[in-house]
């Protein structure tokens, strides 16, 4: 088995102790031990285990303390899997699995605890805190299930919605488009924003699903839009929609089909959709990302970089992907009327933007000074709260409608 390594223990030694941060597994493959927990000031053996039993399992699952000692009886050989190994092989399996098997590790350690309880009963008030936590990663996990099936009926009873925000050049002062934002129109619960909804989908796989009506949607969208739009508004070029893509959007190597088949569908032109993805996905997917981004690329789609800045930010993966926008994250835009350095760094992306070709986009302007410094510091482009918050499609057609260039 590739990643476990075999460990030799002497009669006595210690394995893990109780209380001691866990790392690993063993699975005993000779001899035998014994499980002791500490009661008052002596060791008090609750069990002994023998070869081909797994101990200290809840370690590689999460990251509590081991919850007893472990003592060689005799001679024992072990294999030990560490957590390391154990999180490369629960990352490549199913998410469902995953998730199942956190809600049924979290239960197995309630379950220990109480039993404890039963045993000593007078320990109660010190186990009080480690009860709470898991209560805690309980609800957690029973939350995640829950939104997980109803998201599932969401996307069966159209219960999704986009939601859009107008990208703004700052220089003519005239739209270039929209970046499409997820909403979830909740029957009982109302709008739920996509923070709540986005990573469990992520988590769970159903997010592909929802891309590609996100996708299809904002191709109609786009032609709605353009149509209300004046050319005088938008500077005689079409306008684009933004659409977030996830790493898994990208897993499975045939993105860019999936993509020119969705806009071929719909007869919207390549300039019509941006593809917005961050330096995670980048990271994560690198592979694929890079073939089938190229080939999107290739056919006209515009590629821009989400909340370029806050993430793992090697500037290398620059030139090695083929990019054709940097989003500026909001947090720089945030602080750069206190921050003197995080001005400084808006303008370095820009002069990063500017000598690889590429086109800059700031997010999260709120204030005719947020839009008039970063004006000045030479971005093409913005987004904000000051222009407007996302709203629905109808909203989106008036706006394009009536729009009066703000002064500042
Ligand atoms: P994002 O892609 O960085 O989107 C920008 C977020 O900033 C949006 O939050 C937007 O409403 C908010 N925002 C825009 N202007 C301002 C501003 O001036 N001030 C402040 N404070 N916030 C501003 P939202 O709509 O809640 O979306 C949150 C995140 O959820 C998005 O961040 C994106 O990562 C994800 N998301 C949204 N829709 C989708 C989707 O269709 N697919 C995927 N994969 N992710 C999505
Ligand atoms: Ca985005
Ligand atoms: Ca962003």
């Amino acid at each position: 088995m590739q990643g476990e390594t075999k460990q030799s223990f002497k009669k006595g030694d210690v394995l893990m102790r109780e209380g001691d941060p866990g790392d690993c597994a063993y699975v005993i493959e000779s001899g035998n031990v014994e499980i002791l927990v500490q009661r008052d000031d002596t060791l008090v053996q609750i069990g002994t285990r023998g070869a081909g039993s797994i101990l200290g399992e809840m370690a590689i699952i999460d990251d509590k303390p081991r919850t007893a000692t472990v003592r060689a009886l005799d001679d024992c050989e072990a294999l030990r899997i560490s957590r390391q190994d154990f999180s490369r092989r629960a990352e490549n399996a199913d998410p469902v699995l995953k998730m199942v098997l956190h809600v049924v590790m979290t239960r197995y350690r309630d379950l220990i605890g109480r039993s404890r309880l039963l045993r000593f009963p007078h320990e109660e008030a010190g186990h009080t805190e480690q009860h709470e936590n898991m209560n805690e990663l309980h609800d957690l996990a029973l939350s995640t299930l829950k939104i997980h099936n109803e998201l599932k009926t969401a996307i069966a009873e159209n219960q999704l919605a986009l939601f859009y925000q107008p990208i703004v050049d700052l220089q003519k002062m005239k739209i270039k488009g929209f970046e499409a934002l997820m909403r979830w129109q909740h029957p009982e619960k109302g709008l739920i924003p996509p923070s709540v909804f986005i990573p469990v989908a992520e988590e769970s796989g159903l997010i592909q699903q929802m891309t590609v009506w996100a996708l299809g949607e904002a191709c109609r969208s786009a032609q709605k839009i353009q149509k209300a739009a004046g050319e005088d508004i938008t500077d005689g070029d079409p306008l684009f929609i933004s659409v977030n893509f996830s790493v898994r959007d990208f897993s499975d190597g045939n993105a860019h089909e999936k993509i020119k088949e969705i806009l071929s569908e719909n007869g919207s032109s390549a300039e019509q959709i941006h593809l917005e993805i961050t330096e995670t996905l980048l990271m994560e997917a690198p592979e694929q990302a890079k073939a089938s981004l190229e080939e999107c690329r290739k056919s006209g789609i515009n590629v821009s970089i989400d909340d370029f800045g806050s993430g793992y930010s090697s500037l290398n993966y620059l030139h090695y992907f083929p990019i054709d926008t940097l989003k500026i994250d909001q947090s720089f835009v945030r602080a750069m009327h206190t921050h003197p350095a995080s001005r400084v760094l808006i303008t370095s992306i820009i002069g990063i933007a500017r000598n690889l070709n590429m086109c800059v986009i700031a997010e999260g302007i709120e204030s005719a000074e947020d839009a008039k410094l970063i004006r000045d510091l030479g971005c093409e482009q913005g987004q904000g709260y000051w222009f407007a918050k996302p709203f629905p499609l109808e909203d989106a057609l008036t706006f394009v409608g009536s729009w009066q260039a703000p002064d500042f």
